[in-house]
């Protein structure tokens, strides 16, 4: 699984956001830095979220269900597409996807079920714009039958209007990238894959439960690559038990021999079954927060020296093909249509999402019922903070462009940016703020305060 291939982490935290509190001169001390001689290892205590955002109110149920479908019969502009394919054949200690690999029968009468549903979305008129990206995830995508993922493929070809440069992903692992399977795979029109690579290091991945070594996961990862027909990009996580920086940088370096068109670096989150065994003592003590900023400054070190291009807080691009569209979309919760059991969207800044009850998708897809589950409504201050977490996941914010569109006045934040610069997090330059190496570190943190002070700064006018 690719992202930060801990699932459970990001579910957690991805879909809500912060009370707000009702003082315009909102500023929670936690978003000043502590004083240290380390911003690196020590400015905050921890990491405050997984993905910075603010949403507004939860509907569930009918309530839910009739949202969904006036959304959907909005004429909409350019939009994502993801298709929720919830089965792995693996089960990594570090992972929180609790499901598994129900066998080949019910997951083709899944992907029947989905053909239904991009049916049914397809005819809406919130489906009328461009589709620029379509993202297959899981779960492991790439374990399902390369004849079911064709014909989710040719649904989507023959239903909806794709953008010419329409990236078009499917997440997996490499032990599913076999010979034959990844020629049915470029078959069906994939573009883009994202590989869960995680450490190359044996020992490494023995320890998290993964299937192939490190000389099977390079040979297939560079004949993958070697074919030259589409854009190959991995994850890799650091700060896994067992690690240290040098093994680390050996595993971005096979990732640069393989010729990966891009990567991702993610910081190790200890939850779940490798919290119990780490307590238990049964794998090694995974690396602590205020060790893992060192990971990140040897990786950032690296892509420089190699010229790789940096495209958000933890992607880079090796080659031009890389142009990383669906992560920041889903990040800025720009408009996205999602199918399937578990699938979560936005559409007009609602959040979207089905709970993963496979059997009961598959029910209800056969009388036609695609209803969702929840909807969360989006925060007042939406579009200022779709604007603010796309910017700031490039590592800087502009902040005459942000009060001259959204009306959001930068003063409230003054003192935290003051704070910031001291402790070597950000430059202030005219009206524009970026990032430094130890900033983008934190970068999730310092997203957050920002989209929390703006949104209160703007309700606090609206009041
Ligand atoms: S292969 Fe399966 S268990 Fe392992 S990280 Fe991916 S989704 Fe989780």
């Amino acid at each position: 699984m690719s992202e930060s291939g801990q699932k459970a982490a990001k579910a957690m935290t991805g879909m809500t956001g912060m009370p707000l509190p009702s003082n315009q001169n909102y500023l929670p001390d936690r978003y000043l830095t502590t004083k240290t001689d380390d911003p690196l290892g020590l400015a905050f205590p921890e990491k405050f979220t997984v993905h910075a955002g603010q949403a507004g109110t939860p509907y569930s149920g009918s309530e839910a269900a009739s949202i969904y479908h006036e959304l959907l019969d909005k004429p909409g502009g350019p939009c994502a597409i993801y298709v929720h394919l919830p089965f792995c054949q693996g089960k990594c200690l570090y992972c929180g996807f609790a499901g598994s690999f129900p066998g080949q029968e019910l997951t083709s009468n899944y992907a029947k079920a989905v053909k239904r549903e991009l049916e049914f979305l397809a005819q809406k008129p919130a489906a009328c714009g461009p589709v620029r990206t379509i993202y297959f995830g899981g779960g492991t995508p790439s374990c399902l039958d390369p004849g079911d993922l064709a014909l989710l493929m040719e649904t989507i070809f023959h239903n909806f209007s794709l953008a010419n440069d329409c990236e078009i992903t499917l997440e997996g692992r490499i032990h599913d990238f076999t010979p034959e399977r990844r020629q049915a795979f470029l078959a069906s029109g994939f573009n883009r894959f994202s590989i869960g690579i995680q450490s190359f290091d044996t020992l490494v991945r023995r320890k998290l439960g993964r299937v192939s070594d490190k000389q099977t996961a390079s040979e297939l990862l560079a004949g993958l690559c070697d074919l030259n027909r589409a854009n190959v990009i991995i994850d890799l996580i650091y700060g896994l038990p067992g690690q240290d920086v040098e093994t680390f940088l050996a595993d971005l370096a096979l990732a640069d021999q393989c010729g990966v068109d891009g990567l991702d670096t993610y910081q190790l989150n200890v939850f779940g079954d490798l919290k119990r065994a780490v307590e238990a003592g049964r794998v090694p003590a995974p690396a602590e927060l205020k060790e893992q900023g060192r990971y990140y400054i040897a990786a950032a070190n690296y892509f420089t020296q190699k010229h790789w291009r940096r495209l958000s807080l933890s992607h880079y691009a090796r080659s031009t093909r890389e142009r990383n569209i669906y992560n920041p979309w889903a990040k800025r919760r720009d408009r996205c249509l999602a199918a399937g059991a578990g699938a979560g969207g936005f559409l007009d800044g609602h959040a979207t999402y089905r709970l993963p009850v496979v059997e009961g998708y598959i029910l209800r897809s056969m009388e036609g019922n695609f209803d969702i589950d929840f909807v969360t409504s989006p925060s007042p201050a939406a579009p200022a903070i779709s604007f603010i977490v796309g910017q700031m996941e490039e590592g800087y914010l502009d902040f005459e462009e942000l009060n001259s569109r959204f009306g959001v006045n930068p003063g409230p934040l003054e003192r935290l940016l003051v704070n910031w610069r001291e402790s070597g997090l950000v430059e202030l330059g005219g009206k524009t703020m970026t990032m430094t190496m130890e900033g983008l570190f934190w970068g999730v943190n310092l997203t957050q305060a920002v989209v929390d002070t703006a949104a209160n700064n703007l309700q606090g006018e609206n009041r």
